[in-house]
Order: C-alpha cells, then sequence, then structure tokens
C-alpha cells in the first residue's frame, strides 16, 4: 500500500513545484529517467489526482513541476465531471490511496467561452457531443447571466471560470459514496484551484484548510 502522503503534505508539494515553475526553475529530481521508469513498473503512488482541462497550455505534470509517477491526472475540456471522470478519481483513491484530489480550472477556458456563448447566443448546429460539455458547464455559469457581470466580459468569465470549478469540486464531493466516505473517515481532500495563463501561478481558492 502507500507510503500515504496526507493531503496537506500532498498541497505542499504541488505549491512548491508551481512555485518552481513560475520561478522558471526544474526540480532534477521530477526529469524524466530510465532509473525512475523502471522503478514504477512494479507500481505507482501518485500524491495527487488532478481533474484539469485540456488546454495545450495547462500541462498539468509541468504547471506543478512533477515527474513520472507523482501525479493521477485526469483531463478534459472545461474540467467538467462526468461519471467516467468521478469513477477515474475514485480509482487513483481507493487503488493507490492518493488524498488530494484538485480540480484545476484555467483562466480564458474555452469551454466555459463557449458555454457563455452558446446561452447567449443559441448555436443549432452544435454537436451532440460538444452539447454535453456545454450541458454540464450550463449550471455554475447561467446564474451568473443573470446579474450585473454579463456587461463586463471578462469579469463575467472569470467569475464562471471560479463557479465551474467550484461545481466541479461540490460534484466530485458529493456525487460518490466512495469518495465521500474517504473524505469523511480516511483524510481525502478535495479542493478547487485556477492557473492564470498569463502569470503562472495556481490560486488554491477552494477547500484549502485553513484558508476557506
Ligand atoms: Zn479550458
Amino acid at each position: 500500500m502507500n507510503t500515504l502522503i496526507s493531503a496537506r503534505n500532498a498541497l505542499a508539494l504541488l505549491r512548491d513545484g508551481n512555485s518552481r515553475f513560475v520561478a522558471d526553475i526544474r526540480s532534477r529530481d521530477t526529469l524524466p529517467s530510465r532509473a525512475r521508469r523502471i522503478d514504477l513498473a512494479a507500481g505507482q503512488q501518485p500524491f495527487a489526482a488532478v481533474l484539469g482541462c485540456s488546454d495545450s497550455r495547462v500541462p498539468v505534470e509541468i504547471v506543478f513541476d512533477q515527474g513520472l509517477g507523482d501525479l493521477f491526472v485526469i483531463r478534459v475540456a472545461g474540467n467538467i465531471v462526468a461519471p467516467s471522470l468521478v469513477g477515474s478519481v475514485e480509482f487513483a483513491a481507493e487503488h493507490f490511496g492518493t488524498r488530494l484530489v484538485v480540480v484545476l480550472g484555467h483562466s480564458d477556458c474555452g469551454a466555459i467561452v463557449a458555454t457563455l456563448e452558446q446561452l447567449q447566443r443559441p448555436k443549432e448546429n452544435q454537436s451532440r457531443n460538444l452539447k454535453s460539455i456545454v450541458d454540464l458547464v450550463r449550471p455554475s455559469v447561467e446564474d451568473l447571466l443573470a446579474t450585473d457581470h454579463k456587461f463586463d466580459l471578462k469579469q463575467l468569465v472569470h467569475q464562471a471560470v471560479r463557479a465551474n470549478i467550484r461545481a466541479s469540486v461540490n460534484h466530485l464531493r458529493h456525487g460518490s459514496e466512495v469518495i465521500e466516505h474517504l473524505i469523511h473517515n480516511d483524510g481525502l481532500l478535495v479542493v478547487g484551484a485556477e492557473y492564470s495563463l498569463q502569470t503562472g501561478v495556481v490560486d488554491f481558492f477552494d477547500g484549502v484548510p485553513g484558508d476557506d
């Protein structure tokens, strides 16, 4: 079983790694190597699971300066939560003892912008598959269109990105008996974070112990 890295320690590792990334420093320990690959062939103990967006500018291992075997990464446009994605998180938590789960959204997310556009100017010919993503983002951003934020596109997108991250965090916390059990009995933590495309900084803004 895992040499269990607690959620708090895992969070510290991610914060340190992101600070290195922002400072343009790479840790030698995280460089891929033949030796590390061979070690890991026997088994993995990723210390965090990250549900991130598919955006090419937010590669999870790179923005947290982590290496082979460190992170269990799930990526989907708009970092939405659907059953297979909940299942992936359950798998990491149950099989590898991973105790930190991060939903990682990012500034100017295309999936969020597309959802806002679809809500404001609906397109009839949107594909069914793309619609399945928009439909999952929609509830968390819809309410914002009824506020003054709708007059300021930049603010609207910013608030919508955060609302969507919070919704995914919430869905993971309450959409699975397995995860709920691990939260209450085994120290599992689900947090939400936003990556800034401009600065490279990851802001852990939802569910972090001590600074809620
Ligand atoms: Zn995105």
